[in-house]
């Protein structure tokens, strides 16, 4: 691998945004030279004799997107999603790394033996770097160590049932055993955090989403919230709640990271952009759990990314067939795909509300490596790191097609939006993954083991 060096006038270094060249060496940023100009450039030229300067102009030069929450279906439900095309929507969504989920798969990641499998089904398979979350179910607290010991990067439960069978939804006694094993281990839960309630919908039209939301009151998620705070605090162990939707539950995670408990919280792009009184009667490539509430909670969600509460978005890409989306709210497969589109849909609703593209880096790569553990290689530019990047137009405007989708199953709500931002290229560990709107070479992404 040669020495390569990538410039911009708009690096996005920590929270700064600066003209700089990064030079990478073997897949690892070297050295960063900060500046433009043609004495940097011979600067750069005169310390590395012979290296080549990809110059991007005006273009934004960041760390490559991370997104923690995406579920690929390998082994089990591969014509849901596979990590071939899974990682292929990653590079050209300027997304270098993924973690994910341990359900949908078959078998799901919830033993040692599982998780070789999922390795065996992603080496050679995939085209950015790729993390796993193993699953906490009922039983298999004394899985969990041996699957950190193998390279999980933390854990998932449900409180409520996931939706597959495969993978069984944990009670509270469940948790507190899973956590007693992770009190010794720097690893992390995460709570697909809804309580169950029993909600009657007879009478109501299935095809109209007032119904669907009728049967996910906020209660839900606030309920199973304050729970995961309490088992948190208690234990000490860092717990993080993914997806939270309900703006109602933001003052019990603001309230527990106020007295010091280590949680953190995710939302997801489909509940910063879209609003139940904007989804159309049986559109259910709109339904997902929890699900996307009003306006008004919209707003509250951007400011709680803003205050700190909220830490991150992930995309929460849950895919499917078409066929499962039927014309029935009640009914339909509950899951939004949009894991290639994730940095412009971020983009085109900060930009809206006047938010920089430094602060959003924090949310969209900074943020989920951190709570992946892959803090040190991923989520940043600075000497040590990995050399992955996504170079992108801020100011151009895309529209999200179908004939332009690389993830298997091409359905979204999105389809037709405009968007601000066109990624021109991702850059792994120093080698174009994506250019000229086109996957370019091998699937020469690696397997993340975390070290635990
Ligand atoms: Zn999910």
């Amino acid at each position: 691998m040669r020495m390569k060096a990538f410039g911009s006038e708009r690096v996005i270094l920590g929270s700064e945004i600066v003209p700089a060249i990064i030079v990478s060496d073997n897949g690892i940023v070297k050295e960063i030279f900060q500046g433009s100009g043609a004495d940097v450039r011979a600067g750069v030229e005169g310390k590395y004799p012979g290296v080549e300067i990809q110059d991007f102009g005006k273009k934004i030069l960041m760390s490559g997107v991370v997104d923690s929450h995406v579920h690929c279906n390998e082994p089990g439900r591969t014509h849901w999603e596979d990590f071939s095309t899974a990682t292929q929507a990653a590079a050209a969504g300027g997304i270098t790394t993924i973690i994910d989920m341990p359900l949908n798969s078959i078998p799901p990641t919830t033993t040692v033996r599982n998780f070789e499998e999922k390795l065996t089904c992603a080496k050679g398979n995939i085209f950015v770097d790729v993390g796993f979350w193993g699953g906490v179910v009922p039983g298999n607290s004394k899985e969990l160590k041996p699957m950190l010991k193998a390279g999980v990067a933390g854990f998932k439960c449900f409180l409520i049932p996931s939706g597959t069978s495969e993978f069984r939804h944990v009670s509270l006694d469940d948790v507190e055993k899973a956590l007693e094993e992770l009190k010794s281990t720097e690893s992390v839960l995460l709570f697909h955090a809804e309580l169950e309630e029993t909600i009657s919908t007879k009478g109501l039209d299935p095809h109209q989403y007032a119904t669907f939301l009728r049967t996910r009151p906020a209660a839900m998620e606030s309920s199973a919230i304050m729970e995961v705070a309490d088992l948190c605090k208690k234990s000490g162990v860092r717990c993080h709640i993914v997806h939270l939707s309900a703006s109602e539950a933001l003052p019990i995670v603001s309230e527990a990271k106020k007295c010091g408990a280590p949680l953190t919280a995710e939302t997801c792009h489909h509940y910063l952009t879209f609003a139940a009184e904007e989804i159309p009667d049986s559109a259910t490539l709109f339904k997902c759990c929890p699900p996307i509430r009003n306006r008004d909670n919209r707003e509250k969600l951007w400011k709680a990314l803003q205050d700190g509460t909220l830490d991150m978005i992930n995309s929460d890409h849950s895919p499917c067939t078409a066929d499962l989306k039927i014309d029935d709210f009640l009914q339909a497969w509950g899951g939004i795909s949009s894991l290639q589109f994730g940095l412009p849909i971020a983009w085109t609703e900060a930009r809206r509300r006047g938010i920089q593209v430094e602060q959003l880096a924090k949310w969209i790569s900074r943020n989920p490596a951190k709570l992946s553990g892959f803090e040190k290689r991923k989520g940043d530019i600075a000497p040590g790191m990995d050399a992955d990047f996504v170079v992108w137009d801020p100011e151009e405007i895309i529209t999200v097609k179908t004939a332009d989708i690389l993830y298997k199953n091409k359905i979204s709500p999105y389809e037709g939006r405009e968007l601000f931002g066109k990624i021109h290229a991702t850059i792994l560990a120093g080698e174009f993954i994506f250019k000229d709107g086109k996957v370019v070479g091998k699937p020469v992404g690696k397997l993340l083991l975390r070290e635990n």
